[in-house]
């Protein structure tokens, strides 16, 4: 668990201030006809532009047999998160979670949102607002003092009653030097259990649920995770930093 210097968190909050706007702006290009591609390539022009790093591009997790090969994770429909973006084309009624991280003075942070192409049906705003609503209910718990069982409770508790299903195997990390550090943040949990959450440390909090079972498998290119039966998924993520004064949302 590492606790960042005042220069470091500076540069964390401008690299979220970079990441925000681009994923907002990538959010507002999605519509029926484009290709995953053509936004991987808008998020990476994007971060470039600004003089940042893409992050994601070239990134190779443990276990990986290749770096993953664009700057944007996009996972659409029933792909749950780390979809490669392909020429797939994007159809009213998808729905479409985007996943950027950058790098900004050697400070990186990530974020996600999940929307929809043009208009959905209900039952997938109800998923995006429930999840979009369990990673509210997880910042609030991520204050100084606490544990990293707090935020994994709050997230779970957010699910309940929801009919929707809460993805226990992802979760959130640390972030900041590299795109995943301790301590591991997951989804579900108990409060007052695992670390200390102290100011100066930086966490990526990330909701995943299914609308149907909680079962996801990866895809045979080695990153997209789906749901098992096929049910459609959402996933948001903000970078947080905790300050002795409270928790300041980043991206
Ligand atoms: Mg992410
Ligand atoms: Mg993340």
């Amino acid at each position: 668990m590492v606790i960042r210097t005042a220069e470091q968190r500076a540069d964390l909050i401008e690299a979220g201030r970079r990441c925000g706007i681009i994923l907002e702006t990538l959010a507002g290009e999605v519509r029926p006809g484009i290709t995953t591609a053509e936004l991987d390539a808008r998020a990476e022009e994007l971060i470039r532009a600004g003089g940042d790093d893409p992050v994601f591009k070239g990134y190779k997790p443990e276990g990986a047999n290749r770096p993953f090969p664009a700057a944007l994770g996009i996972s659409v429909n029933d792909e749950v998160v780390h979809g490669i973006p392909k020429g797939r084309a994007l159809k009213e009624g998808d729905i479409v979670s985007l996943d950027l991280g950058l790098s900004h003075n050697g400070m990186i942070v990530d974020s996600a949102v999940t929307v929809s192409v043009g208009k959905t049906d209900p039952k997938s705003y109800a998923l995006m607002d429930t999840t979009r609503l369990a990673l509210d209910a997880a910042i609030a718990a991520a204050h100084g003092g606490g544990r990293i069982g707090d935020i994994s409770h709050a997230t779970e508790e957010a699910f309940e009653g929801s009919g929707f299903s809460v993805v226990k195997i992802l979760g959130g990390h640390g972030v900041g030097a590299e795109v995943h550090e301790e301590p591991f943040v997951a989804n579900v949990g108990h409060p007052g259990t695992g670390p200390e959450i102290v100011p100066g440390l930086v966490l990526a909090l990330e909701p995943i649920a299914n609308a149907g079972r909680a079962g996801v498998h990866m895809l045979s290119d080695g990153y997209t995770f789906a749901t098992k039966d096929g049910s459609r998924s959402a996933h948001f993520e903000h970078t947080i930093l905790i300050e002795e004064e409270g928790t300041i949302v980043i991206t």
